[in-house]
């Protein structure tokens, strides 16, 4: 919350993440998660299209989600 800069990538493909990514995979797997996938693996590890993943982010920022302001 400082404002760091880390640079995560995804796990399975080591593509470089965006803070949403993040945030999509804390909500979706594991809050206390400190390694991620991109929306793309994580599609796949939950049978889950990436639209309804990315919809999945705007219903969360509209909720206030903290992790994903
Ligand atoms: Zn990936």
């Amino acid at each position: 919350m400082s404002g760091d800069k880390i640079n995560y990538n995804c796990i399975r493909c080591g593509a470089p993440l965006s803070t949403d990514e993040i945030g999509l995979y804390k909500k979706m797997i594991n809050r206390g998660a400190v390694e991620f996938m991109c929306i793309e693996c994580l599609s796949r590890e939950l049978s889950v299209s990436v639209d309804e993943l990315r919809s999945r982010i705007e219903y969360f920022r509209r909720m206030g989600c903290i992790l994903f302001l």
